[in-house]
């Protein structure tokens, strides 16, 4: 069996490793480290949760400091490009932790946040840089980064970076690194058209690939109830006081659905909070610590926002909304039944949705435990508390009449319409149809036609708050 010392990593690595209790490598690990040692490129097909980011990492810091050198201004060594901002900060964290017995300088630069700090973070150079790609092309434009000293690029989840818009930012990049450098990437799905970007940045790639830890049957139970779009708090208030949650994501396709779903749970004094890009970068970070602390066991979250986050413990993914790309249904249950625990996944189907649930059958070969509804279920729907409203003065005020219009129609609608531009996606023409555009966290400002709008965001948080 292979150990961590079987690599001949750097001995300031091994101490890090012992440190962090890691005593045996993941099958990534045990794949990916050897070539990558050699300076090979590879091609991982992986998601989080199977301990990609030290496969990749490891052996970069190793590469760091076996031929170090001062990183020149306004320069990074080893840069790594991750399609949202919390997985950024993730990376980077994983990267100083396990470079915290070195002096290899981590930064990280994403969209959201002020730049100036950015720009003076990269005056004297790093060593590894973790970027989104706007923010990337961003501080390029404004010549407070160069991309000529690049020695190790690694693209994280590559899949999400095309299905966020990206592509575009991805091919700028590209052409901006040396010809001479060792390139990474990573997606957890390979459908053709990732195959092709991953042949742009690959020069005679290794390919690894592990299965997801958490996509084994044994390990997640699935479950499907059949329900009546409108009918869906209903269940979910009436699963949340059934089941025996420790903690649970909830997903929802939009953002404006996550926050509804919040809105009626605090009407039900159940305290929960929303993730996704329309909060502003401290509300997901209090977000996403109060989860991982455990003070708050729900998180509502669109599959962006929810990407690449590590929590542990979550021990139920309950899809309130079907995602109708299957890939996406994959990324979701993958959040649960982590590190050999049990999890489950609870899909609530409204009729709309079947079409997409039976694609996700097919992709995933798997059939999931039809779950009935609760014997008392029309008196629970008829006796649903009435959602807690965010306060008057915020979310309409000043803005535009026809958003505000759209929005009415939309809640209409209870949330049904596909989250399409206005959501906060981008128009991405290189698709299939029936795709619906994720929330885009990060795109070059220049290029963002559609903002995010914040303003509504207080509102929810407060409404949330007063629970309890
Ligand atoms: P990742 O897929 O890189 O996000 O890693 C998922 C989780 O596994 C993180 O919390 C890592 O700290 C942890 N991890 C990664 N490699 C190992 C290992 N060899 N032993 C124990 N835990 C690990």
């Amino acid at each position: 069996m292979t150990t961590f010392n079987d690599f001949g990593l750097h001995a300031d690595i091994n101490r890090a490793l012992a440190a962090k209790d890691y005593t045996q490598p993941t099958p990534i690990q045990t794949q990916a480290i050897p070539p990558l040692m050699k300076g090979r490129d590879l091609c991982g097909i992986a998601q989080t949760g199977t301990g990609k980011t030290a496969g990749f990492s490891l052996p970069s810091i190793h590469h760091l400091l076996t031929y170090p050198h001062r990183a020149n201004p306004r320069s990074c060594r080893m840069l790594v490009l991750a399609p949202t901002r919390e997985l950024a900060a993730q990376i980077a964290q994983s990267c100083r932790d396990y470079g915290r017995f070195t002096k290899l300088s981590v930064s990280t630069v994403f969209g959201g946040v002020p730049i100036n700090k950015q720009i003076r973070d990269l005056s004297g150079g790093v060593d590894i840089l973790v970027a989104t790609p706007g923010r990337l092309l961003d501080l390029i434009d404004q010549r407070a980064l160069r991309m000529d000293d690049v020695e190790i690029f690694v693209l994280d989840e590559a899949d999400q970076m095309m299905d966020m818009g990206f592509i575009h930012s991805l091919r700028r990049i590209a052409k901006l690194l040396p010809s001479r450098r060792q390139n990474l990437f990573f997606s957890a799905t390979m459908p053709k058209e990732i195959a092709g970007l991953a042949d742009q940045f690959l020069n005679d790639p290794v390919t690894v690939s592990v299965a997801p830890q958490a996509t084994t049957a044994e390990k997640i139970r699935q479950y499907s109830t059949f329900v009546e779009q409108k009918e869906k708090q209903a269940l979910l208030t009436a699963v949340i006081g059934r089941e025996d949650i420790d903690r649970a994501l909830i997903f929802t396709r939009t953002k404006h659905g996550a926050d509804r779903v919040v809105r009626h749970l605090a009407g039900a004094k159940i305290k929960a909070m929303a993730i996704h890009g329309n909060k502003s970068q401290s509300q997901r970070t209090q977000a996403l610590q109060a989860f991982r602390s455990g003070e708050i066991k729900l998180l509502v979250a669109t599959d962006i926002a929810a990407r690449g986050i590590d929590v542990s413990g979550v021990s139920h993914v309950i899809n309130f909304e079907i995602p109708n790309v299957p890939e996406q249904y994959v990324h979701r249950i993958g959040r649960t039944a982590r590190a050999g625990a049990e999890g489950k996944a609870i899909s609530f189907i409204a009729p709309d949705e079947r079409t997409y649930m039976r694609d996700i059958e097919r992709v995933t070969r798997t059939k999931s435990e039809p779950m009935p509804l609760p014997e008392n279920f029309s008196e629970l729907v008829r006796n649903l508390p009435k959602p807690v409203q965010p306060p008057r003065d915020t979310g309409s005020k000043g803005r535009n009449p026809q958003r505000q219009r759209e929005d009415a129609h939309r809640q209409r609608d209870g949330g049904q319409r596909a989250a399409g531009h206005r959501d906060g996606g981008q128009p991405r023409g290189d698709r299939g149809p029936r795709r619906e555009v994720p929330a885009a966290d990060d795109q070059p400002q220049r290029k963002r036609r559609f903002r995010p709008r914040n303003k509504s965001v207080g509102a929810h948080k407060g409404a949330v708050k007063r629970v309890g």
